[in-house]
């Protein structure tokens, strides 16, 4: 029998996040994957700009950087009749490179980093070789969870590997990161709601080395071709001298036919795979049960289209990370865990829904081809305008979500404050910087040229801004009580207090606000109870709510 503290079933890159952040935590675990190595198929692409946030905080955004895509490559859109012709419609997007600089050259609290492209072949093991080198976690390839039991102290899972025979784990705690199929979550028999089976397609992936260096259009990430019914779709892999192609294709060898129709030039490529794979728009009716948990595609599984589906399993992982190593540190109150359906659920509901507008966003375009769209005619050319004037507004519902990425916020969560009021909208596309507790703590720039988000250590931070004298000695003395990490953070730079609009932030270990407000007056222990999980906010009088809502 293995003992452990956190077993986490999939080494998917939500179960592989999952593992460093407990393991930076010190939280001893056990990451099981059933398949012999990482993936070998492209999948997901694109990092977004929340999720390279993180991985900054793990230590890895430049390790995930230097093995992506380079940093000098555009991050283009394009529309086209071929790979060899002239675009319809080209939608810029800024290189890594570039994206920085203009973060570095502002200071108004937008992400402190952009995306980063890398095909999930390259992401996986390398994840896996950082998460392999934490002293406190076992990573075990070739191990299938079978199936497990609970009671009120621990987990038992039985598993099965092809060496020997059938084994138990048993463990405090245990987070199915199983993918779409999940085990752990059929187990719980937990439901998936929303629409399922919504399209097959086929991705295929190519070998094209000199592809990238003949593209006259201009180089980008994607390229849609503009031919019914199928509308092939190639998109550019991290190496340059790979690409995937996806279409809605009738078999596996059409998807070569596809390919060469689409660059339209004379050029050398080889067929490395061809998956199906099945859209769905779908989110679990709960994200555990007890000691067991789930994330990632197991908890929700969304059309690609605008990368909402490793991007909200890495946000997944961070919300229950921590509140799984301060439960087992003995300081994390029980509304700590049970805060991690209701922060994460309307994250992956709202995910869900933003993928399906993204993907109706497409549809919509697409509706404007007719088969004439190539004849150079009057009617050709009203043809091609149509669907390049849809393409350029519908596919930024798939490009420009910044405020879905990053701008989400724990609504009604038992461990943030209930502000009163609405507060900014947590579903708006356009990313709007904001401390509205359970947001997540927007970056600034600090005059010494550091980050803010920098500055925070791995448990709690109460920032005093501005050069305020605010009395902290009834928090700090409240919070001695929950045994919780607190470090108290003087940061006088005056952006950070315009931006932040308090003097005070209680900021939680992932980087989201617990608190703001410009003193604590008598409410310190309540603000101590519920931001560890003690108290839960659902128990706050309406009167004491307004507490932080003063202006400043
Ligand atoms: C074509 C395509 C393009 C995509 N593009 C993007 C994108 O650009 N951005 C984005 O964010 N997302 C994208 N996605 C989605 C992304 O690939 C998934 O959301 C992501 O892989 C989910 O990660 P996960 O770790 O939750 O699950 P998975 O990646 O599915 O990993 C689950 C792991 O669990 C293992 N496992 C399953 N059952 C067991 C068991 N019983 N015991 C042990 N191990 C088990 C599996 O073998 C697997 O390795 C794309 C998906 C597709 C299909």
């Amino acid at each position: 029998m293995i003992e452990t503290q956190v077993l986490i079933v999939g080494a998917g890159p939500v179960g592989l996040t999952l593992a460093l952040d407990l393991g930076q935590r010190g939280v001893r675990c056990a990451l099981i994957e059933r398949n012999e190595t990482s993936i070998q198929l492209p999948k997901m692409e694109r990092c977004n700009a929340r999720t390279m946030e993180i991985y900054r905080r793990l230590g890895i955004a430049e390790k995930i950087r230097d093995a992506g895509l380079p940093r000098s490559a555009p991050m283009d859109v394009f529309l086209a009749l071929s790979m060899s012709g002239p675009p319809l419609v080209r939608l810029p997007y800024p290189s890594v490179a570039e994206a920085k600089a203009e973060i570095a050259a502002h200071n108004d609290g937008r992400p402190l980093e952009p995306y980063q492209l890398i095909s999930q072949y390259t992401l996986e093991p390398l994840l896996r070789s950082i998460v392999e080198a934490q002293p406190s976690v076992t990573v075990r390839f070739g191990c299938e969870l079978v199936s497990f039991t609970q009671d009120s102290g621990s987990v038992s899972a039985r598993v099965s590997t092809k060496k020997g025979p059938d084994e138990t784990i048993r463990a405090k705690y245990l987070v199915g990161c199983d993918g779409g199929s999940s085990t752990v979550r059929k187990q719980l028999g937990i439901t998936l709601h929303g629409e399922g089976n919504i399209r097959n397609l086929r991705q295929a992936l190519f070998h094209c080395p000199e592809l990238y260096g003949r593209i006259s259009m201009g180089k980008g990430r994607h390229y849609h071709i503009a031919e019914g019914p199928l509308f092939p779709f190639i998109i550019l892999q991290d190496s340059t001298r790979h690409w995937t192609l996806h279409a809605a294709a009738a078999s596996d060898g059409e998807m070569a036919d596809i390919f060469r129709r689409a660059l339209d030039m004379p050029i050398e490529f080889e067929m490395l795979s061809v998956n199906e794979w099945t859209q769905h728009l779908l989110c679990a009716e709960r994200y555990g049960e007890g000691r067991v948990f789930i994330a990632g595609d197991a908890a929700h599984l969304v059309i690609p289209t605008g990368g909402l589906g490793m991007n909200t399993g890495v946000g997944d992982a961070i919300d229950l990370s921590w509140k799984l190593a301060a439960t087992l540190a003995g300081w994390g109150g029980p509304q700590l865990l049970a805060s991690y359906d209701r922060e994460r659920r309307p994250v992956g509901l709202r995910n869900v829904k933003a993928s399906g507008a993204a993907m109706s966003g497409r549809l919509s375009w697409r509706a404007a081809y007719h088969p004439d769209i190539r004849k150079d005619t009057p009617a050709g050319a009203a043809i091609r305008a149509e669907m390049a004037s849809r393409f350029d507004v519908e596919q930024r519902k798939v490009t420009e979500i910044l405020g879905i990425e990053a701008g989400y916020r724990y609504v009604g969560s038992p461990v943030v404050w209930p502000e009163a009021g609405d507060g900014p909208d947590p579903d708006n596309a356009r990313y709007v910087p904001t401390t509205w507790p359970g947001a997540r703590l927007p970056h600034v720039w600090l005059d010494d040229g550091t980050s803010l988000q920098d500055r925070l250590g791995p448990g709690y931070t109460l920032l005093r801004l501005g050069g305020s004298q605010a009395e902290v000695s009834g928090l700090e003395r409240a919070w001695r009580a929950t045994r919780a990490p607190l470090e108290v953070l003087d940061i006088r730079d005056g952006q950070v207090r315009e931006i932040a609009g308090f003097d005070l932030l209680l900021v939680r270990p992932d980087l989201h606000v617990a608190w703001r407000g410009n003193s604590f007056a008598d409410a310190a222990e309540t603000i101590a109870g519920v931001a560890t999980g003690r108290l839960s906010a659902d128990i706050i009088h309406p009167s004491r709510r307004a507490l932080s809502s003063e202006m400043p």
